[in-house]
């Protein structure tokens, strides 16, 4: 544990996806993402950050008048976040965080865990995971989606996600929680918001 982590930025939104939109929360977005997707949105958080230690992220973090904190990236399962999830919530935090899935981390101290699968996701991650949330556009295999179904129960949301917001996308993933009924949707609130 080196007591430091590479952060792309902190600030202070709503939760613009998933199952908590329209939540307030303090977003630590760590860098560094190794997937490369063609459609990522957050490119920018790949290379570019400062290294913290966990008491100056703590620091900026209680900053803000609020005790939900979104741990998102880039991917923070790349770096050892679970120390300071630990910390925060030792000092009344509910900590969420978003990841890919793509590799097994020690999540005992995530409230709140979302999944966004991409090009591949460890079971295991699935299987902790409060919310699946899952990016649809045109060139989705339907058949690969049908295989997160399962997992939608009465502690774990499975959510699709048109991308990039695209009518078109919007369409096929309400078509396809209208078939499914235990399914949900998740637009990006704020994108449609305009609000960061
Ligand atoms: S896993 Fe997420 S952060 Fe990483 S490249 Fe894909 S969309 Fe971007």
């Amino acid at each position: 544990m080196n007591n430091t982590l590479k952060v792309n930025e902190i600030f202070y939104s709503l939760q613009g996806e998933g199952p908590h939109t329209g939540m307030a929360a303090v977003f630590l977005r760590l860098a560094g993402c190794s997937m490369n997707c063609p459609f990522c949105d957050t490119r920018y958080a790949f290379a570019q950050g400062q290294d913290m230690t966990y008491a100056e992220i703590i620091n900026k973090l209680e900053q803000y008048p609020c005790r939900n904190v979104i741990i998102t990236g880039g991917e923070p399962t790349e770096q050892d976040f679970a120390p300071l999830a630990r910390l925060l919530k030792q000092r009344g935090w509910t900590v969420h965080m978003e990841s890919n899935g793509a590799q097994n981390a020690d999540v005992s101290d995530i409230d709140f865990l979302v999944i966004s699968p991409k090009k591949h996701v460890c079971p295991d991650m699935l299987a902790k995971a409060h919310a699946i949330k899952i990016v649809v556009g045109q060139d989705t295999d339907l058949e690969e989606l049908k295989t997160y179904f399962p997992y939608a129960n009465g502690r774990t949301a499975v959510c699709l996600q048109p991308q990039s917001n695209k009518q078109e996308n919007i369409d096929l993933c309400v078509k396809l929680i209208k078939q499914n009924p235990f399914l949900k949707l998740s637009l990006q609130m704020h994108k449609l918001a305009h609000i960061k």
